[in-house]
């Protein structure tokens, strides 16, 4: 098993054995190098910006995360430093306060150092979406890093140093970069880590969550983050708890749809693979059905972009970001000026989609539609909750396409990429997509859902389960 880089880092801090200097401008040195070659990030940091904040560390064997080097996906709110959102319109917004997520990771020794790349305000499943360069696969550069949190898990797959990657996900966008990178990527429970400073793509939807080399390190960073926040009503926090599981108590249901929505059968027989693997050392497996998972991608659509065209209203090229010389301009002349310019094509797409579901005249038929079908696709996860701890399905239907299948796809094909993360995150529950295997050489995904509030639960799980597939 490889080490679990982040509780020793921590620890090699806390005795003297790490050189400040020297360590920053070695870690900005391989983002700038990896940069080159993968693109994992938009802005990187300048070292002597870096150390100036190490230096205001107040007490480096106290802080619970001293230097550990910090990527921040780029919607997320960094002050002082750029914060793009994937988007054009957004290309020179620095935003003056940090989101609550990054000032509490900060608080405790955590060091900003870069931005990572995105789908333009995470719009979509290949980070291909991106006004500022594409990342690409750390396995193989011909192929998508998958998205929206693209950047976030490459950099988390290829850095040899320590690091916390806090991503984003409204429907899949760190459990589908997790999987096509070969990492851990971790979604909490809707409203456990506070969404002040995430610049929105879909409130009723968005989270901030971690990517990871392996489960443990997602510990640390976690239970800074899960804190409430009065800056956001929705956000209740999460206190730690830590269960000891003995392998033969764990039950978890494998959820059958999701399996059939798999057509590429060597990725459904790598995840069963490890299924069978942790069923012979003694977890029990039953099999569930979730007969509304046919509603949720087209259900999930719909709420997703009623929502976002919302958002993306107050991008009107005069309060932040892109701006051009009204010259005497009407107001709605020079809105959809400035909105031509700097949206890319996907995110014009689902304003005009999301604006239709909410007219008057359909707004019955489709957006109110689609809040039955969450209720009901929340109704079925609870029942199976009740005799299961966890669920378990493949987190994508497919390995990382190269570049030039996912350019071929239509938005819709794009769209169905997600049809196994987007019932978790439509409904909030916590998930996690494990390293489970390989196809090509290109990693596989196991994708554990976990009922919300059991984050903890999931986690202790996933670890058993990392260390059975001792990875
Ligand atoms: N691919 C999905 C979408 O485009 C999910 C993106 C996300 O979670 N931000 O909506």
């Amino acid at each position: 098993m490889k080490a679990a880089l982040l509780q020793d880092f921590v620890e090699d801090v806390r005795n003297g054995n790490v050189d400040m200097e020297d360590f920053i401008h070695k870690v900005v040195g391989e983002y700038e190098h990896l940069n080159k070659k993968y693109n994992p990030f938009i802005t990187i940091r300048d070292a002597e910006e870096v150390i100036e904040d190490a230096s205001s560390i107040d007490n480096m064997k106290k802080s619970k995360l001293p230097l550990v080097p910090l990527a921040v996906k780029d919607n997320i709110c960094t002050k002082g430093v750029r914060t793009t959102a994937g988007s054009r319109i957004l290309h020179d917004y620095v935003p003056f306060f940090d989101a609550t997520a990054v000032s509490l990771l900060k608080a405790e020794g955590s060091l900003l150092m870069a931005k990572t790349a995105m789908d333009e305000f995470g719009f979509g499943t290949f980070s291909t979406n991106c006004a500022f360069g594409v990342p690409k696969n750390p396995h193989d550069v011909t192929r998508v890093a998958g998205g929206s949190s693209g950047g976030a898990a490459c950099i988390t797959a290829l850095t040899k140093y320590p690091i916390v990657s806090l991503a984003q996900s409204t429907g899949g966008s760190i459990s589908c970069p997790a999987s096509f990178c070969g990492v851990v990527g971790f979604t909490p429970t809707y409203g456990v880590v506070s969404r002040y400073g995430l610049i929105d793509y879909a409130n009723s939807m968005d989270k901030i969550g971690l990517m990871a080399k392996h489960v443990e390190d997602l510990e640390i960073p976690f239970e800074l983050i899960s804190k409430k926040d009065p800056k956001d009503s929705t956000c209740v926090g999460l206190k730690k708890t830590h269960e000891k599981f003995e392998i033969n108590e764990i039950k978890v249901g494998l959820v059958m749809e999701y399996f059939d929505a798999v057509k590429d059968e060597r990725v459904k027989k790598a995840v069963m693979n490890a299924v069978s693997k942790l069923e012979s050392e003694g977890v029990k497996v039953e099999r569930v059905s979730l007969p509304s998972t046919k509603y949720a991608l087209a259900a999930y659509y719909i709420v997703a972009t009623a929502e976002a065209s919302t958002n993306l209203a107050k991008f009107c090229g005069m309060r932040y970001g892109y701006e051009e010389n009204p010259e005497n301009k009407h107001f709605d002349e020079y809105f959809s000026e400035i909105r031509s310019k700097a949206f890319g094509a996907e995110a014009k797409r689902r304003i005009l989609l999301g604006t239709f579901a909410r007219m008057a005249g359909y707004r019955d038929a489709y957006y109110l539609k689609a809040l039955k079908i969450r209720r009901m696709i929340i109704d079925e996860f609870k029942k199976a909750f009740k005799n299961a701890d966890v669920l378990l399905a493949p987190t994508m239907p497919t390995i990382a396409p190269k570049f030039k299948e996912a350019d071929q796809l239509s938005p819709a094909e794009m769209y169905a990429m997600d049809v196994l993360t987007v019932a978790p995150n439509f409904s909030g529950m916590p998930h996690l997509s494990l390293p489970c295997g390989n196809v090509n050489n290109m990693p596989v995904g196991l994708h554990i859902i976990g009922d919300h509030f059991q984050d903890w639960k999931l986690i202790d799980i996933a670890s058993e389960f990392e260390k059975l597939l001792n990875l």
